[in-house]
């Protein structure tokens, strides 16, 4: 048997089978083996009756108490037995139609049935179970049956039985991926992972398989996207060779990059160090450290002669890149451009980097102005891109000629997804966090544990820390339950001791009075700090180490995150009180999903479930799945994985392992559509 044969090739598939599979979009065999299992029934050992429970799925092993009965109930004719375990319960088996099972059944034999229990007049009963000789049990025992999609007149059992003819019938698939590329990624063979989807020996097995077939389906996707692209990356003027004076910095810093900043920083290193521009996104959840990394790789860029630039989304995170960059590097000309500079701040910023004196420019999308024009650009950051448009971000990079770019973003939103799956760049994921941190602990409460909550932030001011609280508007009009910042921080003033000092801050203040607020907050000067949300991105005082959330139910769980993202940044323990105002459960539910998580990747994956999937390939792919197994969201990692890969490859290799693998041709040509390849 072929892989493209019709599956008419399988024994028992006929005429009638063929229209009925015609439905399910499987044709051929290659067709059916492609059609994954939906879900497994996980076949448990025997279980005691006494510990059954209405709803379970379970075997049970026991002898007959009493001689079958049979009764009408109805129309139907209804057989019950009675079976005994040894244990104190008994259960009731009932099977309907069956009579003839009366003869089967014997008294004082033992017999093994699984199927549901229910409970009926407060007795267990199991529904037409399946009965299972021993060593028909133990045979199936632990295993995970396949649950196929069916369509009408296609049972499980006749799907299930034609899968294992074909994978019997077929030739052994070759393997084409390299050893040392499975042993690396940890991955199993393909014909086994094959069989293993299917008939998963436990799920170990398919865990195993289900990854190395995603695997496989996101680096064809990959080498598709690459053909697509090939011949388009564009050459660089800026070669960028690595200076011994960054390695230098980087080891007098106060702290030693974490494994996953190193690997991103050699990432962008040998990018910026080949003839072609660099197109990377730095993904890493809040605290993750994306921000030295960029400035590592800015300061690559002006040790080798050139210009490089970061743009924020606001002016407080601007200014505090500002301070930082300037802090933690000596002998450089580093310039602030945001919009609420004076002209005269402006235009001076803009000569200097127009003639070339400025070395990085720090500032919000008052970048991306006409006039701003540089000497020598070769280097664009955006940090926060989820922030941002890719038009944007274009824009920026068109103020050079060709630079390279280095997008950076903690959550996995859509059009971050968007930018991996179809756009331009190569990805980089921080996936840890600095070894002296300590996960936030979380508490999701209602207003009536204020008090208490207040009495916490005053036991945390004395021990010398600080506070975020945050409201979520300013305006008056706004409806009388929510807490506007500015009666919010005089109510709080007294209900806290005197001596404490409260601050606040609010979008509609002037920058210079934000930036000042901010200044005092991080020096220390403030124990208090009430906000709205203007805090939400990047602000970062690891002196701070805990937030209160106020009407925490009018957040997004993805703007939630990243304010509980403020905290955390040191060594001290951090804590998150998510404080709700609203007794709907279905609002509890959705913040439990915070109390329960602090991995930013999880949270947005379950926020995308509840919102739905449906705006997830909205405009891009309209509504079409474009893969069979992978999920974009779960399998991230294998993506990135997969992305390394696909970068390894050139297109030479590729095409001798699709000469030699046709069916890796096929696949592709799925994503790519009628391309020669
Ligand atoms: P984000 O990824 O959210 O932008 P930041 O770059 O603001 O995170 O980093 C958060 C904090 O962690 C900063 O105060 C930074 O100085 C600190 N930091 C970064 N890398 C490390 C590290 N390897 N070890 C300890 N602290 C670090
Ligand atoms: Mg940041």
């Amino acid at each position: 048997m072929e892989r493209n044969d019709s599956i008419k090739a399988i024994k028992g598939v006929g005429d009638k089978a063929c229209e009925m599979y015609a439905k399910l979009d499987i044709y051929t065999v290659e067709d059916l083996l492609n059609h994954f299992p939906r879900d497994y029934d996980h076949i448990k050992p025997i279980r005691p009756i006494y510990e059954l429970k209405e709803g379970d799925i379970a075997a049970v092993e026991g002898r007959l108490v009493a001689r079958p009965k049979v009764k009408k109930a109805g129309r139907l004719n209804l057989l019950t037995i009675q079976l005994e375990d040894g244990g104190p319960k008994t259960i009731d088996i009932t099977w309907f139609n069956m009579p003839f099972l009366k003869n089967t059944l014997h008294m004082g034999t033992s017999y093994i049935f699984r199927g549901q229990v229910k409970v009926f007049r407060e007795r267990l009963v199991m529904e037409q179970p399946k009965i299972y000789t021993k060593t028909e049990f133990y045979n199936i025992s632990g295993k995970l049956k396949p649950i196929y999609g069916l369509t009408k007149g296609l049972t499980n059992n006749a799907v299930t039985k034609a899968v294992g003819l074909a994978l019997d019938g077929i030739e052994t698939p070759k393997e084409y991926l390299p050893a040392e590329i499975r042993k690396k990624y940890d991955l199993s063979g393909y014909a086994s992972s094959l069989k293993g989807i299917h008939f998963p020996k436990d799920r170990q097995t398919l865990i195993e398989s289900r990854k190395r077939l995603v695997f496989d389906e996101l680096l064809l996707y990959l080498l598709s996207l690459k053909l697509i692209k090939s011949g388009a990356k564009p050459e660089s003027r800026y070669v960028i060779s690595p200076h011994p004076d960054v390695e230098k910095w980087l080891a007098g810093l106060p702290f030693e990059l974490t494994k996953a900043q190193k690997k991103a920083y050699d990432d962008i290193v040998s990018d910026m160090e080949t003839p072609f521009v660099m197109s990377r996104l730095l993904q890493g959840d809040v605290g993750s450290g994306k921000t030295v990394v960029a400035l590592a790789a800015l300061l690559q860029v002006v040790k080798n002669g050139y210009q490089g630039a970061v743009m924020v989304p606001t002016e407080v995170l601007a200014r505090q890149h500002f301070k930082n960059f300037t802090d933690l590097t000596e002998d450089l000309n580093i310039v602030l451009l945001t919009g609420s500079m004076t002209a005269k701040q402006k235009k001076e910023a803009k000569e200097q980097i127009s003639s070339g004196e400025c070395d990085i420019v720090v500032g919000t999308q008052a970048v991306l102005q006409d006039d701003v024009s540089f000497a020598r650009l070769a280097l664009v950051v955006t940090d926060e891109q989820h922030r941002f448009g890719v038009r944007q971000r274009e824009t920026f990079a068109g103020k050079g000629e060709k630079p390279h770019i280095l997008a950076m973003s903690a959550t996995p939103i859509p059009r971050t997804l968007a930018l991996i799956l179809y756009g331009d760049m190569d990805l980089s994921v921080i996936d840890e966090k600095p070894a002296n941190r300590l996960p936030v602990k979380n508490a999701l409460v209602n207003t009536q544990y204020r008090p208490n909550a207040y009495k916490f932030i005053e036991k945390r001011v004395a021990d010398g820390e600080q506070v975020y609280i945050i409201c979520p508007m300013i305006d008056e009009s706004e409806e009388s339950e929510l807490e506007n910042v500015t009666i919010y921080s005089e109510k709080l003033r007294s209900s806290l001791p005197e001596g404490i000092r409260i601050d606040s801050l609010t979008g509609k203040m002037s920058a210079k009075e934000k930036d000042e607020i901010m200044e005092k907050f991080s020096a220390g000067q403030t124990d208090i700090l009430v906000s709205t949300t203007v805090i939400e991105v990047g602000i970062d005082v690891a002196n701070a180490t805990t937030i209160i959330i106020e009407n925490a139910e009018r957040f997004g769980l993805a703007t939630l995150h990243q304010l509980r993202g403020r905290v955390g940044r040191g060594d001290k323990q951090s804590y998150c009180i998510f404080m709700m105002g609203t007794e709907s459960k279905k609002a509890k539910e959705r913040l439990q999903i915070l109390e329960r998580s602090n991995d930013g990747f999880l949270v947005s994956q379950e926020d995308l479930k509840l919102r739905g999937q449906g705006d997830l390939f909205g405009t891009i792919q309209s509504g079409e799945k474009i893969f069979l197994l992978a999920d974009i969201y779960e399998d991230s990692k294998i993506l990135s994985q997969a992305s390394e890969v696909a970068k390894s490859i050139d297109e030479t290799e590729l095409r001798i392992m699709l000469d030699k693998h046709p069916r890796l041709r096929e696949k592709m040509r799925y994503y790519m559509g009628e391309i020669t390849l």
